[in-house]
């Protein structure tokens, strides 16, 4: 893991709780708790040792959100990266951008002119699990059905299999109940 201290720490909306630890005698750790941030240290650590481990570990909790949680312009970078490296660069969306408008789908994509839209909810999932969902849609800008050809598509990133039960298992648990969570399939916008 790298350890760099270079991010950019948000402290302005952010309250940070220090709390001090008898147990602990080395470990440091983290976690965001609404909109505070409790920061666990062991009990012996100076003020100069908690001021350095604070900033450390919120410049950690930033940069891990910023990965998970691209901006809308992050998500289009994200998309053109995927679609050179894993579609020969062909699927050349109109835009590409978060929506909270997607009901149970992950995402959709509309077409002919390919506006992509991925749900909110894929926030904080897995990189590798976000980057499923984009080419799922990426692929939809040259294969409007789910036949042959587009899984064709599909397989040519590692992770697909992996990322649709991820998937999967988020709606089940999601939705267990009367409706059946299997057809939360990436839903696709009719074209
Ligand atoms: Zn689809």
């Amino acid at each position: 893991m790298p350890d760099t201290a270079d991010g950019v720490a948000n402290t302005a909306t952010t309250q940070v709780e220090v709390r001090r630890s008898r147990r602990r005698t080395s470990t440091v750790s983290a976690y965001r708790d609404g909109d505070r941030t409790i920061v666990s240290i062991p009990a012996k650590f100076s003020r100069a040792q908690e001021r350095e481990w604070v900033q450390r570990m919120l410049d950690r909790l930033a940069d891990k959100e910023q990965r998970r949680r691209p901006s809308d312009e992050g998500l289009a970078t994200r998309a053109l990266e995927l679609s050179e490296k894993y579609l020969d660069g062909l699927a050349r969306p109109s835009s590409v951008r978060w929506s909270a408008r997607q009901g149970r789908r992950w995402g959709s994509c509309s077409l002919p002119e390919g506006s992509i839209r991925i749900s909110t909810r894929v926030r904080g999932m897995p990189g590798w699990v976000l980057d499923y969902v984009l080419l799922h849609e990426l692929a939809h800008t040259l294969h409007a059905g789910h036949g042959p050809d587009f899984w064709a598509l599909l397989d040519r990133y590692p992770r697909t299999e992996r990322a649709r039960g991820f998937l999967e298992g988020h709606a089940f648990a999601r939705d267990v109940g009367p409706d059946e969570g299997a057809d939360d399939e990436l839903g696709d916008a009719p074209g």
